[in-house]
């Protein structure tokens, strides 16, 4: 059976070389096999620094957007985080692999159902229900990071809402085609600290603070 390692060891690499510094980052996705998050079909690109058709319209997100991302949180102990998007269960993987606490909202039910099955298959402990995340998961909140890995066109009121004083939240904000990575750090008294990343890519966030649905 193919175990991928040289190519995970490249993969790693290249993030490094692409400024990604962030040690428990690093370490987190060289242990996780992307290659078990993506169609068969797939595999011999899963190490590709690209996204991937995951089914059902979506994708699994380009390693260095995944690791920009993770590194944005800022992590440093055990933290409970929450993810919009599920997706293919890959970005939970890395999370709960740096010894997050992760909760995880996908709106597909298919894909949802599909990816449960694969958590479980791996023995990952992942918190996982089908929804619309930009609503959050009021009910396990605050949260020390938020992460959201679909395309909004604003930053939605329940997440900013849900975070924790000195919690950050993470969210592609723009059109449908390109948007801008907000790293939003909650301050005291609802005061909200934002940092602009421009120029990423992400397919939409669909639901009620989010894109109407077509
Ligand atoms: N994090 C994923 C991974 O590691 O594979 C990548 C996810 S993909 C780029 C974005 C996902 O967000 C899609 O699976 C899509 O169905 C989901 N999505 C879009 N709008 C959503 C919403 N309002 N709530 C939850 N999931 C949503």
């Amino acid at each position: 059976m193919l175990t991928y390692e040289r190519e995970r060891e490249e993969l790693i690499d290249k993030l490094s070389e692409k400024g990604i510094t962030d040690i428990y980052v690093l370490k987190a996705m060289g242990n996780v096999e992307r290659h078990k998050f993506v169609p068969k079909a797939m595999r011999h690109h899963a190490y590709k620094d690209i996204a991937l058709p995951i089914g059902f319209g979506q994708t699994i997100s380009q390693p260095y957007t995944v690791a920009y991302m993770t590194q944005a949180l800022r992590l440093r102990k055990k933290s409970k985080i929450l993810e919009i998007g599920t997706g293919s269960g890959y970005q939970a993987a890395i999370l709960e692999k740096m010894g997050m606490d992760v909760f995880s909202i996908e709106r597909n039910m298919d894909l949802y159902l599909k990816t449960r099955k694969l958590l479980d298959e791996m023995g990952l402990r992942i918190h996982t229900k089908c929804g619309d995340g930009t609503i959050g998961w009021e009910e396990f909140a605050p949260y020390d990071g938020i992460i959201v890995t679909a395309g909004s066109p604003t930053v939605p009121v329940s997440l900013k809402k849900q975070l924790a004083v000195g919690g950050r939240l993470v969210i592609p904000v723009g059109d449908k085609q390109s948007q801008i990575l907000k790293v939003i750090t909650k301050m005291e008294n609802d005061n909200f600290n934002i940092e602009d990343v421009p120029e990423f890519s992400f397919v939409p966030l669909i639901g009620r603070e989010g894109w109407n649905q077509k």
